[in-house]
């Protein structure tokens, strides 16, 4: 039987105390760039425990901007993994650097460090790893080789907020950190963004590209310190965070613990009821690391199930559940397999885990009774499937 009310995939926990910062925000009269921002950024700068954050307007943004201050341009190749999410990729090309899929590996679903091995030329300047579902990359034997290839690591952690590698945070482990606070993400601020910097005057230069190529920032400018001119520096973005979207990262940011834990717990509680079913489920968490819990990637192939991906969709849709794909290899897509030459069979672990990839749902906001339907659903899709062979 159809629940009553579909449950929305990804569908955000907003609570009262950000509603009531939103309406201080707007009675406030400071929109832009102020006083919120700062201390958002001074909340995740010490949450992560780097030199300097900067707020922007989206992960999007984080990335071009990152790939831009490293001096990232044409000519140059960025090698990142063919699972993720276009806008990875899509930030190479408008830095104007060629962006160069490698594989995954097939269970950790991260880029394959010797995949990266295997893809650098002279004229490769930088990395970009994405912690997939909010499993940290393995770290240890990505920076072995960047190193010896004096390449840029910049991180993707728009899954992986909280995760953590040996002990260290991700946005740490590279030169840059870009997090996204998309509304499906682990916290948010309807659209948003965060780099994480240890360098002081890449930070500075980050922040000043975020803001037209402005020598200081409108908060500077127009606050009780006294009038001073800005300088045009750079050609630089308009990719401020504005208060408003702060407004619910200073409340959200506290609670990323509580919605971790309560991720984690549906994890577990998928784990345990699924695990009899012809699927594959995700990898446990690695020793000696902290998996954000941002995604509940299964795998449903024709061939054990009985039942194709999208029919699978279909009928837990059918059943009132929505669900996600992470992702659809990257390269195959059409305007990278016309600009760039890609074809099937290239990168075949990224490709079969594109086709037989489906999310569960999961996030703080789902009742223990949400996720019983979510499970019940997938029994009874699969129970109804033809025999697996
Ligand atoms: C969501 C996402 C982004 C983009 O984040 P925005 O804040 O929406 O720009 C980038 N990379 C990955 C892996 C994502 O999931």
């Amino acid at each position: 039987m159809p629940r009553e009310r579909f449950l929305v995939f990804g569908a955000p926990l907003i609570e009262e105390p950000e509603i009531q910062e939103v309406v201080d925000c707007l009675r406030s009269g400071w929109l832009g760039t102020g006083p919120r921002v700062a201390r958002f950024e001074e909340m995740f700068r010490a949450f992560k425990g780097t030199r300097d954050s900067i707020a922007v307007s989206s992960c999007t943004a984080a990335l071009h901007l990152s790939l831009e201050a490293l001096g990232v341009g044409p000519g140059d190749e960025v090698i990142l993994p063919a699972l993720t999410f276009a806008a990875t990729s899509n930030a190479v090309i408008h830095a104007g650097g060629t962006p160069v899929f490698v594989d995954v590996d097939p269970r950790t679903m991260n880029i394959d460090p010797a995949a990266i091995e295997a893809a650098i030329t002279g004229r490769t300047r930088a990395v970009i790893v994405v912690h997939f579902a909010g499993r940290p990359c393995e770290m240890d034997e990505i920076l072995a080789v960047t190193t010896a290839h004096g390449l840029d690591v910049v991180e993707d952690c728009a899954h992986a907020i909280e995760a953590e590698y040996h002990g260290r945070p991700t946005g740490t482990l590279g030169r840059l950190g870009c997090f996204s606070f998309y509304v499906t993400k682990n916290i948010l601020t309807g659209e948003g963004g965060m780099i994480t910097c240890d360098e002081p005057d890449l930070g500075g230069r980050l922040r000043v590209l975020a803001l037209h190529g402005m020598s200081r920032d409108a908060w500077h400018r127009f606050g009780d310190e006294g009038f001073v001119h800005y300088d045009i520096v750079d050609a630089g973005y308009k990719y401020n965070m504005t208060d408003l979207q702060a407004a619910l990262g200073i409340h959200q940011l506290p609670r990323i613990h509580r919605y971790w834990e309560r991720r984690a717990a549906i994890d577990a509680r998928y784990r345990d009821a699924l695990k009899d079913l012809p699927l594959t489920l995700p990898l446990d968490a690695a020793p000696e690391t902290r998996h954000a819990h941002h995604l509940f990637p299964i795998q449903v192939d024709v061939d054990v199930a009985g039942i194709g991906r999208d029919a699978f969709i279909s009928r837990m849709h059918r059943a009132g559940i929505g669900l996600g794909v992470h992702y659809r290899a990257l390269h195959l897509h059409r305007y990278y397999r016309e600009r760039f030459g890609y074809r099937p069979g290239a990168l075949p672990a990224a490709e079969g885990i594109g086709d037989r990839t489906v999310s569960l749902p999961l996030s703080p906001r789902m009742t223990d009774r949400d996720v019983d339907d979510v499970i019940e659903a997938a029994r009874a899709t699969l129970a109804s499937a033809p025999a697996g062979g």
